[in-house]
């Protein structure tokens, strides 16, 4: 793997907001890189640090190796794909795709925006206004824009906002499948979850200016390193925890589910003896009906409320020795009942699931 792009140290202040705190990171080539995070916490920043619309208040960024101190946005061999899209209605298809190169004479342009548009499977739409375009179709349209420089690196801040959620989830498989075709590196800046694990190679998680966890989609859902993270991706059940010993094994004592060992590989950051808490994501829990047998631990509980999804149902089930309802997600199967409120049960769990946090 080559770094394409490298940051180190990078600090941002804003007057006397502090919004990208010592910001170590590396992107490799070719890599579907994402920045994910809730509002505010400095991901489209780091992004227009990187594409040159902002400058690092100290530390250095570098592309190729290359000090990109004092370079314009212009002369980096990046190209940003605004969340407006930043189309001009009045512009056709084509004149919106060719206007990505205005400043390049040398290029044929009517060869470079037909394989643009192909790229993005908007052959025949050239001559096309381009304010009587769907969204979908004005998002493929600045992605050609973009594309069609060949940049090294592609930037992406928060895409798909503007779709609906079908063409949503349509638009994600296409970029996956066009930054596989270009083989260039994408770097996507989003506050969606769901679209970053779907999509990226790696993803950093950012807190308050800084990465929380840098890592690839299952680790960071496995194995998230601390709660903010746990609780940022996906659902996740916090259980109080005592651990007593921790060395190849970790031996502890969890609320309501009582004594565990666990591997030391399910500790993400070093923990040691005394109060810690347990994660556990509701799918690695089952309720287990009448009839149904398991050689999964079991523990006793009640039904406190019911949400049901369909192709899913989601239940709170109260345990002895625990505050909070455990959240079980169960997959909805035919012969299976869906429990009402107020029904006792039994439910499954595996140490193998459990994540121990600080
Ligand atoms: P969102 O998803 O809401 O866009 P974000 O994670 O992309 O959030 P940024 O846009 O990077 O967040 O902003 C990070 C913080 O820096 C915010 O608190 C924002 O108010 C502040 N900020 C951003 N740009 C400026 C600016 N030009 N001047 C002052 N503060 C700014």
């Amino acid at each position: 793997m080559t770094a394409l792009i490298t940051l180190e140290g990078v600090n941002k202040h804003y007057g006397d907001y502090h919004a990208l705190r010592d910001i170590d990171l590396t992107i490799n080539e070719g890599e579907f890189f994402s920045l994910l995070g809730p509002s505010g916490c400095g991901k489209t920043t780091l992004l227009r640090t990187i594409a040159g619309f902002e400058s690092v208040s100290s530390g250095l960024v570098a592309i190729l190796g290359q000090d990109m101190a004092g370079i314009p946005a212009n002369l980096r061999p990046t190209n940003m794909v605004f969340q407006s899209y930043a189309i001009f209605p009045h512009l056709s298809v084509a004149e919106n795709v060719a206007f990505g190169l205005r400043k390049r004479p040398d290029v044929n342009k009517k060869t470079a925006v037909a394989d643009a548009l192909a790229m993005v499977g908007l052959v025949g739409y050239g001559d096309r206004a381009a304010h009587a375009l769907s969204g979908g179709q004005r998002q493929r349209v600045a992605l050609a824009r973009a594309l069609i420089l060949k940049p090294k690196v592609l930037l992406l801040d928060e895409p798909l906002s503007a779709l609906d959620k079908k063409m949503r989830e349509q638009m994600q498989v296409e970029l996956i499948k066009l930054q596989r075709q270009v083989g260039i590196t994408f770097i996507l800046v989003t506050h969606d979850q769901e679209e970053a694990l779907v999509m990226s190679d790696r993803i950093a998680v950012m807190f308050e200016g800084r990465i929380g966890q840098l890592a690839d989609a299952e680790t960071l859902y496995r194995r998230p390193r601390n709660r903010q993270v746990a609780e940022f991706i996906g659902k996740m059940n916090f259980l109080q925890a005592d651990v007593a010993s921790v060395s190849e094994r970790i031996d502890l004592h969890v609320a309501g589910l009582g004594a565990v060992s666990i591997d030391i590989e399910q500790a993400p950051e070093r923990v040691d003896t005394g109060a810690a808490v347990v994660g556990i994501r509701p799918e690695t829990l089952s309720i287990i009906f009448d009839g149904e047998m398991t050689t999964q631990k079991l523990v006793d509980g009640v039904v406190d409320e019911v949400v049901y999804y369909g192709d899913m149902t989601y239940y709170d089930v109260r345990i002895a020795g625990i505050d909070k309802p455990l959240n079980i997600a169960m997959k909805n199967v035919i012969g299976r009942p869906v429990l009402e409120v107020g029904a006792a049960t039994r439910v499954a769990w595996d140490a193998r699931a459990l994540v121990l946090l600080k």
